[in-house]
């Protein structure tokens, strides 16, 4: 392990770029890998710095026990230097040998597949290695028998019957093609990365990462992945989920917590962005044990901001570097509704007010869609004011909500200020990001949409 430490190493310097901007938005990393594919040719590679540095750095962010930013680190470090085998090891990787003797970081489930005598292909996702050629040739596997792409279709035409790709961390089902499921899954393994760069603390413990900083390797993939089912058009879609969800034709995706399973649709009306909030609902319930009436009494706008906050997911693609994505962006997501509803239409439900309301009462407000641009901007701005002050406050609440073990007054204990003063820092934020804005005259406002779970 000592000799790789000079590598690790060479990504602290990376650790003093701020990635947090004045006023808003956070830059992360994704980690490439199978299904990522990114590359960071185009990073600046930092000065070496002295390895001690590193390792205590990523010590000291774990004996905090914050996770979250141990991870940021780690992904860094692989962006730069994709082959550091102690940054990788803390994200679940391990290297291991492909069909044609080539070596990949993967995930444990990734591993089981390769062993098998499996590879992954960017369009169909896992196929036996021998069998690519026949796969690119337009030709599918049936049983014993190879069938063409219109009758794998027709034997697949129903979500009951559909295909299935799975990842480390998804099991996507879909009618619609083999091919949209492998895009699907991998853009939300992508979506898996970031979030878990934000609140970590979810998917690993401090400990966990530490007993990988100091050699064990990880599994690498959930035994359990996130169960998804991507219908082939919206009115299959509304069709198949009608009696569970009677208003479901007002969404644009679902979650079941139930159930334990989201539901997409392909085509036109699909809103990446909506993927992105269901897909975060199922990972904050499903990665540790949540109390399954979480914000029944109190807090419900966390659960629905923090999911609104990660819609404002964009890419930050730079100088050929693709490992780069933002999150809360002044333009991004709803925070421009947010800001005109506050600073404009000066509509505003106070703090203290609107921690009081559980689930029903939030759901049951006239003012919902407001509420939802409004919780949005609240997430975003407890993530990202004064370069992130009060996100370990948000994380904690988050963390008591998901327990079941929540008050109204929770986020004002978590983060030591008044709900007045909060409310007060909010139009401040709100105001700051404004004089970001470029098109001050043509503010979107992107609160028609509700998430109903
Ligand atoms: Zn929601």
């Amino acid at each position: 392990m000592l000799v790789l430490l000079p590598r690790l190493l060479l990504i602290l310097a990376l650790l003093s770029v701020a990635v947090h901007c004045a006023v808003a938005e956070t830059q992360l990393r994704v980690a490439g890998d199978l299904y990522t594919q990114v590359n960071s040719e185009g990073s600046q590679v930092p000065p070496v710095v002295e390895n001690d540095l590193a390792l205590t750095q990523l010590s000291n962010l774990l004996a905090e026990e914050n996770v979250g930013e141990a991870l940021q680190l780690a992904t860094r470090v692989v962006s730069l230097d994709p082959d550091n085998a102690i940054a990788r090891r803390m994200l679940g990787y391990q290297l291991v040998p492909g069909p044609d003797g080539t070596e990949h970081w993967c995930g444990g489930y990734a591993a089981l597949m390769y062993e098998r005598g499996n590879l992954w292909h960017e369009e169909f996702g896992w196929i036996k290695a021998g069998d690519r050629d026949r796969w690119e040739a337009g030709e599918r596997p049936w049983g014993k028998k190879w069938i063409t792409p219109t009758e794998d279709g027709e034997h697949h035409a129903t979500i009951a019957r559909g295909w299935t790709v799975r990842t480390d961390h998804f099991h996507v089902t879909t009618n619609h093609s083999r091919e949209a499921a492998v895009d699907l899954a991998t853009r939300l393994e992508t979506l898996h990365q970031i979030w878990r760069q934000q609140f970590g603390e979810f998917d690993v413990s401090a400990r966990e990462l530490q007993a990988r900083l100091d050699g064990k390797q990880p599994t690498g993939y959930r035994r359990k992945p996130f169960k998804v089912i991507y219908h082939r058009t919206r009115d299959q879609y509304n069709a198949a989920l009608l009696r569970r969800q009677p208003q479901i034709a007002k969404t644009l995706g679902i979650y079941f917590d139930r159930e334990r399973e989201t539901h997409f649709f392909a085509g036109e009306d699909q809103d990446p962005g909506t993927i992105y909030h269901e897909a975060v609902h199922q990972f904050f319930f499903e990665s540790r044990k949540a109390n399954k009436n979480f914000a029944r009494l109190a807090n419900a706008w966390a659960t629905e901001g923090v999911a609104c906050y990660f819609e404002s997911l964009a890419r930050g693609e730079r100088n050929g570097d693709s490992s780069m994505y933002t999150l809360g962006g002044a333009e991004a997501g709803r925070l421009p509704a947010a800001r005109h509803r506050r600073l404009v239409d000066n509509y505003y439900v106070p703090l203290e007010e609107l921690s009081s309301l559980g689930m029903l009462e939030l759901q049951r407000r006239k003012d919902l869609p407001r509420l939802y641009s409004q919780s949005a901007g609240l997430a975003t701005f407890f993530m990202e004011y004064e370069g992130g002050k009060y996100r370990p406050a948000f994380r904690e609440l988050l963390a008591a909500i998901y327990a079941g073990r929540d008050e109204p007054t929770t986020l004002e204990a978590a983060t030591g200020v008044s709900f007045e003063t909060l409310d007060e820092q909010y139009r401040e934020f709100l105001a700051l990001t404004k004089s970001l804005q470029q098109k001050t005259n043509h503010e979107e406002h992107k609160d028609h949409k509700v998430g109903i779970d």
